[in-house]
């Protein structure tokens, strides 16, 4: 089989779905299509569709399927992808996954990082991230240069309001009810690979690119 390029991160929030897709990115030359980064955008942008999205996202809450299905659909569309792409935050329920092929997308692979929650959790807490450029950092194990200011670009980190405690706990558990069932959903259609997402970034990296490779 020749290079995989339809490509998709599955994984709790914090596994390290962004930083794994923004790196496959930059080394395979395809777009990185995250829909937390568009609805992020959406929010700051101030439209109502962004307002609208930012009442779900900032307590956690999953945004309608109706409307990211909408977003996912008009990138998709666009000729950046004719040679891949990476999803990094969708499908995330199952009704997701079948708009995914009712559109007629095949993935070639479903890339499912897996972390224990308490990992998870101590993550989550301590992320900072770069509304301008979507870079993010850990306070303890990656901080960046200079306290709040993003290595990147220069602009401001901040943490997002989805990333303080009782967001955390929603989050978690929407995954665990809508989007841990798409585990068997791939895993039966046999596009699903798992990696370890306790090992180091690099690590991780390196395990994805030999499954991309094969
Ligand atoms: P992320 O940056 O991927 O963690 O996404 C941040 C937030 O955006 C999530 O907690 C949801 O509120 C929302 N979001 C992102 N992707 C989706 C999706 N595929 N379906 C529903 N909500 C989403």
């Amino acid at each position: 089989m020749g290079k995989k390029t339809k490509l998709m991160m599955l994984g709790p929030p914090g596994a390290g779905k962004g930083t794994q897709a923004q790196r496959l990115a930059s080394r395979m030359g395809i777009p990185q299509i995250s829909t937390g980064d568009m609805l992020r955008a959406a929010k700051k942008s101030g439209s109502e569709m962004g307002k609208k999205a930012a009442e779900y996202m900032d307590k956690g809450h999953l945004v309608p399927d109706q409307v990211v299905i909408g977003i996912v659909e008009e990138s998709l569309k666009s000729p950046d992808v004719a040679d891949g792409f990476i999803l990094d935050g969708f499908p995330r329920t199952v009704e997701q996954a079948e708009a995914l092929d009712s559109l007629g997308i095949k993935l070639d692979a479903v890339l499912n990082i897996q972390v224990d929650e308490d990992v998870l959790v101590k993550r989550l807490g301590g992320r900072r991230a770069c509304l301008t450029c979507g870079a993010t950092y850990h306070v303890e194990h990656n901080p960046s240069k200079e306290e709040d200011i993003c290595d990147k670009c220069g602009s401001e980190t901040i943490q997002r309001d989805d990333d303080k405690p009782e967001a955390i706990r929603t989050r978690m558990g929407a995954y665990r009810g809508k989007t841990a069932p798409l585990i068997e959903f791939y895993r039966e259609r046999g596009r699903l690979y798992d990696f370890d997402g306790a090992q180091s970034p690099d690590e991780v990296t390196a395990a994805i690119m030999s499954v991309i490779e094969e």
